[in-house]
């Protein structure tokens, strides 16, 4: 029985009813009529539910599809602006008990490099990381309670938080690691972390229990009602996503979001970010393989219903993409992307050796520097933000939400994405990369609507050059 305020996995995420999604939108592809009225409701930004966004994903016709399109762009400019937020991910070990069969980092898998950074490991990456501009990490581990017990992942936040190099700091850890107890997900909330970000894979139960046929992970519930086990452990940003690729697509949307209404039901907070990977070529693993893959047409549709059905969440587009592909799908509402990324374990500080073996989870697409990323999103029009005010300011949860919802949030994002470029620029960026970011915050000073906001930052602004870090509204 389905019911969306249910703890019971099966019942938010319920089967049936994503099939009578399915037949439903099967039925209403052409239905012109019902599709212009869900257009009409998604314009008024308040989001849409899994039945009419599956409506909108089975549609084909052109110029409907052309209206989503224009509709993403424009809710994309509303909630976000053209700010872009970075992060990079920081794997920190590969050990990993679970048998997930696409992921070479599963048990069976005899040959890959096996690492675990040590708390000097990682120190080293953060610099390198710091080095860079990076101030906000998504950390990596397998599933291994002895190699990876909580504590290591504990230990290491403290470690990674308490590394200051010149004007560097990582001012936000969003951790993406197993599914755990409350228990644990309490002592990471203490840890500072942010988002805490689970990918749900798949949410097709008789395909999740054959691609995850050994381990911990195999247990479907427990993975699938982690984020209510997170939020009742004090974390009240959640990231979801899904794998596309190992199932239908339409599945997956359709289940995505019924996710998303259960954490609103339930927890009367959605998800602070989705992530939309696409299962990539790594060791051992063959994305051919894999019969569900889409291409990049149904894949920009996907981020385009996303941004439209639910308006206030972060979008997140990994190195997964290649930067045509990322090109294409940053104006259709995507807010996050990371840069420079090396998917290895301790990646920024060595060079693979091809003799010593691999250790990445699978092969990046997008291989530029942070600051040649940057330059390019500033030449596309976009501001790159290394913001991460909202955590240090306690605007997370139900209090970020109706902010990000009423679009007052905007207040605080446009003028801390400048300051941080800002920072960035003169501590970090080439010649080059520093004079078109320096063009673009004088033409983007005055798009600070508040008079009084725009003038606090442009003393903010001096204080910046005069050496301050980390001021913020
Ligand atoms: S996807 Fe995660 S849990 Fe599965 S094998 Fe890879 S690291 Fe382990
Ligand atoms: S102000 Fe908050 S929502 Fe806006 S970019 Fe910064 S951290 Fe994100």
């Amino acid at each position: 029985m389905y019911n969306p305020k249910s703890l019971k996995a099966e019942e938010f995420i319920s089967h049936e009813e994503i099939l009578d999604t399915l037949d439903y939108a099967d039925k209403n592809k052409d239905n012109l009529e019902l599709i212009d009225k869900i257009l009409d409701k998604a314009q008024l930004k308040k989001g849409l539910d899994h039945r009419e966004a599956s409506v909108l994903l089975a549609c084909e016709n052109p110029e409907r599809i052309q209206r989503m399109y224009d509709l993403a762009r424009q809710i994309k400019k509303d909630f976000y602006g053209n700010r872009i937020v970075i992060f990079a991910p920081l794997y920190l070990s590969n050990y990993c008990i679970n048998g997930c069969t696409y992921c070479p980092y599963h048990l069976k898998n005899k040959h890959i490099l096996r690492k675990k950074l040590s708390q000097e490991e990682i120190a080293r990456e953060v610099i390198a990381l710091q080095d860079m501009g990076h101030k906000r990490l998504a950390l990596e581990a397998g599933e291994d309670p002895v190699n990876n017990p909580i504590e290591y992942i504990l230990e290491s936040i403290k470690t990674i938080y308490g590394i200051k190099h010149k004007n560097g700091a990582i001012r936000r850890v969003n951790v993406n690691i197993a599914a755990t107890t409350v228990e644990n997900y309490r002592k990471l909330k203490e840890a500072e972390i942010g988002t805490y970000i689970l990918f749900q894979e798949t949410y097709h139960k008789e395909s999740y229990l054959k691609l995850h046929p050994t381990g911990p992970k195999h247990d479907y519930a427990y993975h699938t009602e982690a984020m209510d086990r997170a939020m009742e452990g004090g974390i009240d940003d959640v990231g979801l996503g899904v794998l596309f690729g190992l199932e239908l697509y339409r599945y997956e949307f359709a289940g995505l979001l019924m996710h998303a209404e259960h954490l609103e039901a339930v927890h009367g907070v959605g998800p602070h970010t989705i992530s939309v990977p696409r299962i990539k070529k790594a060791d051992g693993i063959d994305p051919s393989l894999f019969d569900n893959g889409i291409d990049d047409e149904i894949f920009a549709k996907l981020c385009a219903l996303i941004r439209i059905c639910v308006p206030y969440t972060g979008i997140i587009v990994s190195t997964r993409e290649s930067q045509s592909v990322r090109e294409k799908v940053l104006p259709l509402g995507v807010s996050q992307i990371s840069g420079a990324s090396r998917t290895s374990v301790g990646g920024y500080c060595e060079e693979e050796i091809p003799e010593e073996g691999d250790s990445s989870q699978f092969e990046t697409s997008d291989r530029r520097t942070l600051d040649q990323v940057v330059k390019w999103l500033m030449e596309l029009g976009y501001i790159p933000s290394f913001c991460t005010a909202c955590y240090k300011e306690g605007r997370t949860g139900d209090r970020f939400m109706s902010l990000c919802k009423t679009g007052q949030i905007q207040n605080c994002c446009h003028p801390n994405a400048l300051m941080t470029l800002q920072e960035y620029l003169i501590d970090y960026a080439s010649p080059e990369t520093r004079t078109v970011g320096e063009k673009l915050i004088k033409e983007q000073m005055p798009e600070i609507l508040s008079d009084k906001v725009r003038s606090l930052t442009e003393g903010y602004m001096q204080d910046i050059r005069d050496g301050k870090r980390y001021i913020r509204f």
